[in-house]
């Protein structure tokens, strides 16, 4: 290996300061994208109350908004159940899972399913991670969560399971506690609306905070619906091509279920 040139010795000096100025920067709270608009932070807050109201939350799980300032920050509530969230209990990330301005709140734990999926899929807006016991037999047994009815469409692109021992060993907590558990149930998610984490529950996306509420909602349906019909004997699901056409419809009509749902959480 030849020996370096000064311009090359200058390169490197510069290269490392650049690295001190980094973790300078990282040792301070990453810089907020400023306020969310209040129409992005009153659905946020509606859309923790619909889950817990359709009961695909309780007192545990969360959802998350994309900030509409800045893609690489988001909005998710401090550890709280999600059916008493309000404004004042949504905290601002950066996508390492930094909260940028805490004031003693204490944020969830598994906060990194957000942060890595909105890394990985530029076109999600909303993340939704439940414990939703209608999707549990599907994570644990070989039966795939399959679209059985229009409304769950979406399933069409199929819903993986994230086995959390392939990255973690048999002895993790079953908690996505960190970026790289995070990145790889983003991983498993791949390009499909819906991964269901085995022994666990699972993560549910839209491309804004209306459509992820409405295929957490049907994904829960769906799921108690598929074993109703397994039960009675071998089920016909929709095809392909069926679910890929009517996915975008009813993506486009979800504000005739927000508004209802919305106004039973709100009532
Ligand atoms: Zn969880």
């Amino acid at each position: 290996m030849k020996a370096l040139g000064r311009r090359e010795l200058m390169a490197l000096a510069g290269g490392g300061l650049a690295v001190a100025a980094f973790s300078a920067a990282r040792a301070q709270a990453p810089a907020s994208a400023g306020a969310p608009s209040p129409k992005l932070l009153d659905e946020l807050v509606a859309a923790n109350r619909i889950l817990a109201d359709q009961g695909v939350v309780d007192g545990f799980g969360h959802v998350s908004a994309r900030h509409d300032k800045r893609p690489d920050r988001f909005l998710l509530a401090r550890s709280m159940a999600p059916g008493l969230v309000t404004p004042a209990d949504i905290m601002e990330f950066d996508l390492d899972g930094v909260a940028v301005d805490p004031r003693g709140r204490t944020p969830y734990i598994e906060r990194f399913i957000h942060s890595e999926i909105f890394r990985a899929r530029a076109d999600v807006g909303a993340v939704v991670h439940s414990h939703n016991p209608a999707l549990i037999p599907f994570g644990v047994s070989k039966v795939p969560l399959r679209p059985v009815y229009h409304m769950a469409s979406f399933l069409g692109a199929g819903a993986p399971v994230f086995e959390i021992r392939e990255v973690a060993g048999p002895q993790s907590d079953m908690l996505i506690r960190d970026v790289r558990l995070g990145r790889a149930l983003a991983r498993t998610l791949g390009r499909s609306t819906v991964a269901l984490m085995r022994g666990h529950g699972a993560v549910v996306v839209g491309d804004n905070v209306k459509t992820a509420v409405m295929h957490a909602v049907y994904a829960q349906i769906d799921a108690v619906v598929q074993a109703q019909a397994m039960q009675l004997g071998p089920v016909t699901y929709l095809n392909p091509s069926e679910a890929a056409k009517i996915a975008p419809q009813n993506d486009a009509l979800v504000d005739k279920n927000w508004d209802l749902w919305r106004a039973h959480a709100l009532k």
